[in-house]
């Protein structure tokens, strides 16, 4: 789903009030009646107007009616969910400005958003639970009971992990973007400049040494507990950089003399701890999805064999290393949240493979990679998220806001 910010501007603080109010009723209720959406805001210090904001906001499909037999009432959307999270990041001037889509995954959204003073960063969009239900029953089940299939609950915590993720690593010195905030189930990151993911790299200098040093991230990794689980050549992005004074205009595969080339590794939602039952399956394959692609894509073949998930077990927490595994389990994920979340990311992943095996001839060309390229050339312009002058009129609500989203 594409984030659309067309209306942001024109919402007025009533509006928000109400918006919000409709996000508040549904963490109990799968529809909120239209009086407590009216008895929330009004708590919230609004006045009158709540009809025309419900009005306001069911046009441009922040939320959507529903009529039941019992009552009727309203549920928040995708695109509801979106606004809020774009206006807390706006009133925190974390963004300022909403660029093009970089990427679409399966289940999130990537686009190019800018702070105040045009610094560009990138906004990542979870969209977990859109499921299709095709993984085992016991999986399917799991994820129909209650609250375990709600796609709000589960972009929420996918984003809430993988920001914790991005934290601790980024605390750890690991290549990873820079984490500035999160908000629902979006987060802000640092732009990977001069960059491209390793699967639309078709050379590099030295296959060898990139190959020990991403299988050494791996091997780090381990030590502070964790296995990425998703080590692929889309989630491994390729940096260029310049020696001292660079001219940054050369992309990643026109090598200037001197540059070298850094990996750096992105999405996380779906990291396990090297003690988690299935570990062993989910580093081989780690392992063996870099072998397979520096294998096709490069002709490189390792001459050592391994590494050894058992060898690498042995140097979980080794030389002080922090157990990043168990303070984001300490973080506020109780067993069940990780549960929910990873019963989804399978649901996903298993969608994925699917998907997948119909287009395997095709590996080598990057056909869906320029699709998503032409789909941002012709909204290069960014576009200002909020006025000014709205902005000290709802700072009040804001402050509000952020304190329950505490
Ligand atoms: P998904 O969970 O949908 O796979 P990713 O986090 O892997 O999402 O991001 C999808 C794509 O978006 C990546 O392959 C990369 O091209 C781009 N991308 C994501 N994060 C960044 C970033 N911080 N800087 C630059 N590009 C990014
Ligand atoms: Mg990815």
């Amino acid at each position: 789903m594409k984030l659309d910010t067309k209306s942001l501007r024109y919402l007025t603080p009533e509006d928000w009030r109400v918006l919000a109010a409709v996000e508040m009723g549904s963490k109990n209720h799968e529809i909120v009646p239209t009086s407590m959406i009216d008895k929330i805001a009004r708590l919230r210090g609004g006045s009158s107007g709540v009809h025309k904001s419900i009005s306001t906001l069911a046009k441009n499909g922040l939320i959507g009616r529903i009529k039941e037999a019992k009552y009727d009432g309203y549920r928040l959307t995708y695109g509801g969910l979106d606004y809020l999270a774009m206006h807390t990041h706006s009133q925190r001037d974390i963004v300022y400005s909403v660029g093009h889509r970089v990427g679409v995954g399966k289940e999130s959204d990537i686009v190019m958003v800018a702070d105040k003073t045009g610094q560009q960063r990138i906004l990542k969009i979870h969209r977990l639970g859109r499921i299709s239900f095709r993984t085992v029953k016991s999986n399917r089940d799991y994820l129909k009971r209650r609250q375990g299939g709600s796609w709000m609950y589960l972009s929420r915590l996918s984003a809430m992990r993988e920001y914790a993720f991005l934290e601790s690593l980024r605390e750890e010195g690991f290549p990873v973007p820079e984490p500035f905030a999160q908000s629902r189930h979006t987060i802000v990151m640092s732009f990977i400049d001069n960059a491209l993911p390793l699967r639309q790299v078709s050379a590099v200098p030295d296959p060898a040494s990139l190959y020990a040093e991403l299988i050494g991230l791996i091997l780090r990794l381990a030590r502070h507990g964790l296995i990425h689980g998703d080590f692929n050549e889309f989630n491994i992005m390729i940096q260029e950089q310049k020696p001292e004074d660079d001219d940054a205009q050369n992309g990643v595969g026109e090598s200037s003399p001197g540059a070298s080339i850094v990996p750096i590794l992105i999405d996380f939602p779906q990291m396990v701890s090297m003690e988690h039952k299935n570990a062993e399956m989910y580093f081989d394959r780690d392992v063996a999805c870099v072998k397979r692609f520096f294998e096709r894509r490069f002709h490189f073949i390792a001459t050592r064999p391994g590494p050894f998930f058992k060898d690498a077990l042995a140097t979980v927490g080794q030389d002080g290393a922090k157990r990043i595994d168990i303070a984001v389990e300490a973080s506020g994920f109780t067993k069940k949240m990780s549960k929910d979340l990873e019963a989804a990311i399978l649901e996903q992943q298993n969608t994925e493979i699917s998907d997948e095996s119909e287009s395997i001839e095709d590996d080598e060309d990057d056909e869906d990679d320029e699709d998503d390229e032409s789909d941002q050339n012709d909204s290069e312009v960014t576009e200002a998220l909020d006025d000014n002058s709205r902005r000290d009129a709802s700072a009040k609500e804001d402050k509000e806001e952020s304190k329950r989203e505490r």
